[in-house]
């Protein structure tokens, strides 16, 4: 071959290299444009079908000289830098992030606000147990100026044969008693197939920390209205749990709200550890809500209050609490519950503080 031939195809090859180059950025740009649409459409980004019959028409094309699996073998490759693009994309803006939006997600919840300034005081048994039991504590909560009572329908115990909630009918009894105080309402939603249902009993559907990375529940939970208070996992990093909101918010429900509730360490002294600094990293990279949980993460009556006030001068939205008429019968986290009288020296604490 003369010099003058090889330095021509060099040339053609240089030139077919660019055209590969401008095609591909194309094709690039045309599927970020697809996101877009499909995220509109709350379509899934990943679709292996369409992947499968995109490869099959260029194998049926294909005339050779490379064999089908070479085209397959490139092709995905170029599928799979594609997605990787996107997804570079979306870790620069998680939703949820205060990169993505500046200001504070106010929830409301009727006439009640949650987020934004004045933070929130949240109490009610671990489980609801029988109707008695959810009207004295709504009728003590009620009288303490309390607007948000919680209770447990579904309750995910570590033993299967301890007390596993009421379930449904749990949820009816919250939803008689509340509305007969004027009350608004969070419990634990564990399985997909009950979070429509849920939202016509309750006002705050709540994702148990067990369960924070049941992605399953997470995108039912996304898929719905009704806003989400998702609890942080036993031994989930901040960035997990940011990334567990970001299933919901990603579905088109942005009425998310955090909740901190210990983490598992080798301390004995508290049930678990209270991460309190959680509350500031929270609210700094994410523009969502965040509350504490003083109950679970502590596991202890004694100081509650202390606990209570360390999450509200940390930036916390709101704090959780446990409470139950006669603590040393209930059915679920008897020894952590406060009773009635102890609630309200308790509350008075903290208000005392002038941080709520
Ligand atoms: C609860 O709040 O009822 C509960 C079970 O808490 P956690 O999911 O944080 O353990
Ligand atoms: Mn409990």
């Amino acid at each position: 071959m003369s010099q003058g031939r090889l330095e021509e195809l060099r040339t053609k090859l240089d030139e077919v290299n660019l055209q590969l180059l401008g095609l591909l950025s194309e094709r690039a740009k045309i599927a970020q444009e697809l996101r877009v649409e499909k995220e509109k459409q709350g379509v899934p980004k990943f679709d292996p079908v369409r992947e499968k019959e995109m490869l099959e028409r260029l194998v049926a094309s294909n005339e050779g000289p490379f064999d089908h699996e070479t085209v397959r073998h490139l092709f995905k490759q170029i599928f799979q830098a594609t997605l990787s693009l996107q997804q570079v994309d979306h870790k620069k803006h998680l939703l949820v992030s205060r990169k993505e939006k500046q200001e504070d997600t106010i929830i409301q919840l009727g006439d009640v606000t949650v987020g934004g300034g004045k933070p929130i005081m949240i109490a009610g048994p671990c489980s609801v147990e029988s109707y008695k039991q959810v009207r004295t504590v709504a009728a003590a909560l009620k009288e303490a100026g309390i607007t948000v009572m919680r209770g447990g329908a579904f309750k995910p115990r570590t033993s299967p044969y301890d007390f596993q909630g009421l379930g449904i009918e749990g949820l009816k009894i919250l939803k008689e008693v509340a509305s007969e105080f004027g009350l608004k309402t969070i419990s634990e939603i564990v399985d997909p197939a009950h979070i429509e249902l849920a939202c016509d009993y309750i006002d705050v559907i709540q994702i148990g920390a067990r369960n924070m990375q049941n992605f399953e529940l997470l995108k039912a939970a996304g898929d719905v209205k009704t806003p989400i208070l998702l609890k942080r996992g036993l031994a989930a990093t901040l960035d997990e749990f940011v990334h567990a909101a970001e299933y919901i918010v990603s579905r088109g429900n942005t009425q998310v709200m955090l909740i901190e509730r210990g983490i598992r360490t080798y301390e004995k002294a508290t049930r678990n550890t209270l991460d309190i600094s959680a509350v500031p990293i929270l609210k700094q990279e994410t523009h969502l809500p965040v509350l504490v949980d003083v109950t679970h993460s502590t596991g202890r009556k004694d100081i509650l209050a202390p606990c209570a006030k360390a999450a509200l001068a940390a930036g916390a939205d709101g704090v959780m609490v446990e409470v139950h008429p006669d603590p040393a019968t209930a059915l679920s986290d008897a020894a952590q519950q406060l009773n009635i009288p102890q609630f309200h020296d308790f509350y008075a604490e903290v208000k005392k503080s002038g941080l709520m």
